[in-house]
């Protein structure tokens, strides 16, 4: 599933605008204080390298493995730190990174398998993992190539039975998002491994399948025009997708809205949703802490696909306006599947019918599905979802 609120795209933005803005001077003081960190080749895997924030504001971090190489960022290189162990820890000390039990400082440190592969968090990692300082707490940062990263992306998407072309369209898409991020060039990472980015569900979710969609569309992406497409994706639209204008205000190439009508068998194709008076004034209350009491509630303005944008509440104190995107982020996203619903009173209650699972911006993950069983190829359906998009191929 996939939710992504505007507001890590917005930050992005305005972060890649904060880059370009930073003085010379000040981008060699961070690049001097963070390390460049230089690709490091996988066996049979040369795609461009992306980082995923796996955790951060730790207290410490544990990693393990058959036997680690840990190197430190020390006089403008990486220089070893310790070999050939099975399991290192880290902690925090005075705005650097400790390499516990061998009294070594450094601003960041890079733990490398020399076979196998790393384990952190109970899990295993392809590629190598970073350990950085950021206010004090601990950022683990994992690191691999792009393609074997989209291996791991697969199954926390869509399910990998689904037919191949639905597969391979989730694919090029996941690799469009993934490059977009590359290229705004934050500072420690690019994408987060949850819904706010795409889910990257790791190396355990990898089958025969999700490797065979990745290979078979190596390095295609999305493009409009000579822009690379920041794809959006969600589980199911509901029938019609909506624009990212109508959604988030702005606007994204080739991602206006189209008529699905391919998501029927999806799980929340069509749902109900009674809300107590309690759970609503919660949060009614979020918004404007001030209202103890809701009378009524109902749509103030809808998208022209009829996806709600703002709702209203009637309250002890008037009328107030809320967005409804924000209303379903504090409802909490799998409570509420989406903002494509009407409402009604039953008794005491409100009753909130609606269809779809997501944003509803990009490729409808469950329409993907109902296009391949109709026939449609991986390419075809991108173009219905992406109209105007391009597959190129890039690199
Ligand atoms: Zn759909």
């Amino acid at each position: 599933m996939s939710t992504k609120p505007p507001h890590r795209i917005i930050l992005n933005f305005q972060f890649s605008i904060l880059n370009s803005l930073l003085s010379r001077a000040l981008v060699i003081t961070v690049l001097l204080a963070i390390p460049i960190v230089t690709p490091l080749p996988v066996r049979g895997d040369s795609s461009p390298e992306i980082r995923l924030l796996l955790d951060e504001q730790l207290p410490r971090v544990v990693v393990s493995g058959d036997s680690i190489l840990v190197e430190m960022w020390d006089k403008g290189g990486w220089q070893p730190a310790i070999n050939r162990v099975r399991s290192v820890g880290f902690s925090p000390m005075r705005g650097e990174v400790q390499l516990d039990g061998a009294a070594i400082v450094a601003p960041t440190f890079r733990i490398k398998p020399r076979n196998g592969m790393l384990r952190y968090g109970g899990r295993p990692f392809r590629g190598y993992l970073t350990v950085l300082i950021n206010g004090g707490r601990l950022l683990v940062v994992s690191q691999m190539p792009l393609e074997s990263y989209l291996v791991g992306v697969v199954n926390g998407e869509i399910d990998s039975s689904w037919p191949m072309d639905a597969v391979k369209a989730q694919v090029v898409a996941a690799r469009s998002y993934a490059l977009y991020q590359m290229k705004v060039q934050a500072l420690y990472y690019d994408l987060k491994t949850d819904v706010s980015s795409q889910v990257y569900a790791g190396f355990d979710s990898e089958d025969e399948r999700t490797r065979e969609a990745v290979k078979a569309t190596r390095g295609q992406v999305l493009y409009k025009d000579e822009d690379l497409i920041q794809t959006f994706f969600h589980s199911s639209c509901g029938g019609n997708t909506t624009s990212a204008r109508e959604v988030w205000g702005m606007a994204q190439p080739a991602q206006d809205g189209v008529y699905c009508g391919e998501c029927e068998e999806a799980p929340y194709a069509r749902w109900n949703l009674p809300l107590e008076a309690g759970e609503i004034i919660r949060v009614v209350k979020a918004f404007f802490p001030g209202v103890d009491e809701v009378s009524s509630m109902g749509v103030h303005r809808r998208s022209r696909d009829g996806r709600i944008q703002t709702l209203f509440a009637e309250t002890g104190k008037g009328r107030v306006l809320f967005d409804a995107g924000e209303f379903r982020k504090e409802m909490g996203y799998r409570r509420l599947p989406s903002t494509s619903f009407s409402l009604g009173m039953s008794g005491d209650r409100i009753i909130l019918t609606g269809q779809g699972y997501g944003h509803g911006v990009g490729l409808c993950q469950w329409g993907a599905r109902g296009s391949a069983l109709r026939g449609m190829d991986y390419k075809q359906i991108l173009r219905k979802y992406y109209v105007g998009a391009e597959i190129k191929r890039a690199y």
